[in-house]
């Protein structure tokens, strides 16, 4: 038994080498050095949210033997963390590769950990390490982002059964009221995921009414805070919260 354990042990020992190097130069020697890659490996998706100007731009798909190439090359530049993005992730297709091909492709590249973000609507069937499902609010807010599909998501990620899922829930002028009562909602309703990351709305072309300050942004800051103190499944951490209130 135990030599059957002894693959995944050294998997485990080279990874742990791996970050105990790039820790220390990172910290020691103050080298910044490539870690986390991303790949938009399609910008085809099938919402249209508010907000958002990188979906159906009519640039083509990866093809397979480009995003292969780009993964080599990621790796070799020192990228050991993968995530893959879109438009929407799950539409990306070359002949019979889908995004399934792409995750196991990454894994025998060497990436240690690969992930997908997608907007839920077309289930969560794949074997990424951790899937992340844009949910921004419980509905009457959800659709002033992302339109009317929050049963649909829902029923995705419930009845998905994947192992590790989290919520990304993009703050904006439409969805901030909606924090605290999506996070009662996660924890009442069980709903299998690790927990809920918040992002600032960023606007792509100048401040657009979706924008919030500074200021405006400080408050729900503190709400958060509030709600990781009062055991509510937010993922971001305290440290990261207060980095971003400070400004700097
Ligand atoms: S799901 Fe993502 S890529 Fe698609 S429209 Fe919404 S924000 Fe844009």
């Amino acid at each position: 038994m135990a030599g059957s354990n002894l693959p995944a042990v050294k998997t485990m020992w080279n990874r742990l080498c791996f970050y105990l190097s790039f820790v220390w130069r990172f910290i020691i020697l103050r080298r910044q050095e490539p870690l986390i890659y991303g790949l938009a490996v399609t910008d085809r998706c099938n919402l249209e949210c508010r907000g958002c100007h990188v979906s159906n731009t009519g640039r083509p798909d990866m093809t397979w033997a480009r995003l292969v190439s780009t993964l080599q090359n990621a790796w070799r530049r020192g990228f050991r963390e993968l995530y893959f993005s879109g438009g929407e992730p799950m539409l990306w297709h070359d002949g019979k590769r889908s995004l399934e091909s792409a995750v196991i492709e990454a894994r025998r590249i060497g990436f240690f950990h690969v992930h997908v973000y997608t907007n839920g609507m077309f289930g969560l069937d794949t074997s990424a390490d951790l899937v992340w499902v844009s949910m921004d609010g419980l509905p009457g807010t959800f659709e002033r982002r992302r339109g009317n599909h929050f049963a649909q998501v829902e029923r995705a990620v419930r009845e998905g059964r994947h192992p590790k899922v989290a919520v990304i829930y993009v703050i904006d002028s439409h969805t901030a009221a909606g924090i605290e009562p999506f996070l009662r909602w996660v924890q009442e309703t069980k709903f299998p995921v690790m927990g809920v990351m918040f992002y600032f709305h960023t606007p792509y072309y100048g401040r657009d009414e979706l924008f919030l300050t500074a200021e405006q942004r400080a408050p729900l800051i503190d709400q958060l805070l509030d709600c990781i103190r009062a055991g509510l499944p937010v993922i971001n951490s305290r440290a990261g919260l207060l980095a971003l209130k400070s400004g700097h």
